[in-house]
């Protein structure tokens, strides 16, 4: 399929649009850490200010608070959000993941119950789907959902749960039929976090703050519209979802091209301190993350037209993920000791660099580990015998 490497004039105008109101809107000042309550406040106030410019979610329906945008113009936004240095955003979990799965499988009810709240940044969502022992084996999940009148009934324990500490409700799978085939018995349930039954304790990490959380579900009672999809139909859902985690929406490649420019700056600036091996590195993990964003709009254009994304999702999951962490080892050995200090340091420079390093660390494991990705392109893509 031959591609399109120009951009249309309305999509330009686009561009010059997103790039206009984030010069006037991003914050000057760095925001705190969306680990922390004080941060988590500060992003929702971003969500919120990001919908009022109508930029929440570029491509969904205008009722649900979009702009009806075509996946390329997404691109294009996300191209001008990293340039501008805005904000993470809190909401990623809904947005990306629980958002298009909403499209999908919810009623028009749950549509417009949940997206347009999504959208304004009125509720974040977590997602709550690995327990102690169901993290790879997803299917071994224990939490159960009991049908009792007209809601279930939840106990179980789910860990791992990013933005749970401060987000206001979670998307979760619970074992509805446990005498059914493990990947069966599973049913797609929307749960408040502020409700009866349900504990929050965060998880504090090494920096002290909880980005993540554990959520103890005490027979909390939620409704059976709370349901998405059919009984039974959870894993089927939830596997969707995985697909958007993987493939084109958590990773937009603008992230990494932000980065590899940021990698080449401190490049010239370090460069009598690398020799030559360093130099293809840094030329590579460059040209890497020009490559990840023209694959990128390849497939863009290939679901535009009506394709799906599949099994490419793995492949995808594991390029952004070693990506990531390629730039930020380049960096780190530019900087050398000095990699190492923290942003208060007298003497830090590019102190980004150090937490974005340990936060790549984790992309081999969420959305699914590597390893697990590459034992589904072996079985499902490369057709090699199960392991
Ligand atoms: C930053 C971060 C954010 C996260 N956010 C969330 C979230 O919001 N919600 C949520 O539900 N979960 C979240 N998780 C949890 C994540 O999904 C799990 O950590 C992941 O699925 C791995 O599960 P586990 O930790 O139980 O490791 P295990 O499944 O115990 O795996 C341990 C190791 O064994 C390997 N392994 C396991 N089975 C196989 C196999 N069959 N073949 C080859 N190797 C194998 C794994 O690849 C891994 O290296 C997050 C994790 C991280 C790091």
């Amino acid at each position: 399929m031959a591609i399109e490497l120009t951009f249309t004039e309305a999509q330009q105008r686009f561009r010059a649009e997103a790039r206009d109101w984030l010069r006037a809107h991003v914050p000057r000042e760095p925001l705190a850490t969306l680990e922390g309550e004080a941060g988590f406040a500060q992003h929702r106030e971003w969500e919120r200010t990001l919908a009022q410019g109508n930029w929440g979610m570029v491509t969904w329906p205008r009722e649900y608070g979009g702009r009806g945008a075509g996946l390329i113009e997404w691109l294009i936004f996300e191209e001008e959000y990293y340039r501008a240095r805005a904000p993470l955003r809190v909401n990623q979990n809904g947005i990306f993941l629980l958002g298009p799965t909403l499209m999908q499988f919810g009623s028009a009810a749950q549509k417009a119950r949940y997206l347009p709240r999504m959208a304004a940044g009125e509720e974040i969502w977590a997602q709550a789907w690995s327990e102690p022992q169901a993290g790879s084996d997803l299917a071994a999940l224990r939490a159960t959902a009991v049908r009792d009148g007209d809601s279930y009934v939840l106990r179980g324990h789910k860990i791992w749960s990013s933005r749970a500490a401060f987000a206001d409700w979670c998307f979760g799978i619970f074992r509805t039929d446990p005498a059914a085939e493990r990947h069966h018995g599973l049913t797609f349930l929307l749960v408040p976090l502020r409700h009866p039954g349900v504990r929050v304790r965060g998880i504090r990490q090494i920096h002290g703050e909880p980005g993540f959380a554990e959520i103890f579900f005490e027979e909390a009672r939620v409704p059976l519209e709370n349901r998405l999809g059919e009984e039974g139909e959870g894993w089927h859902i939830a596997m969707t979802t995985a697909g958007f985690e993987r493939g084109l929406l958590l990773r937009s490649p603008a992230r990494f091209q932000v980065a590899a420019q940021r990698l080449l700056e401190l490049w010239r600036r370090e460069r009598q301190q690398a020799d030559a091996a360093l130099a293809a590195k840094v030329a590579q993990a460059w040209m890497d993350a020009e490559a990840y964003a023209l694959a990128t709009y390849r497939t863009a254009s290939r679901l535009a037209a009506g394709g799906s994304i599949g099994m490419e999702a793995s492949l995808n999951k594991i390029f952004w993920s070693e990506l990531d962490l390629e730039l930020h080892r380049c960096a780190m050995s530019l900087l050398g000791a000095r990699a190492e200090l923290l942003p208060q340091a007298a003497a830090a420079q590019d102190s980004g660099w150090l937490e974005g390093f340990l936060f790549s660390l984790a992309g081999p494991i969420y959305a699914g580990t590597n390893e697990i990705q590459r034992n589904l392109i072996a079985e499902r893509l490369l057709g090699l015998p199960k392991g």
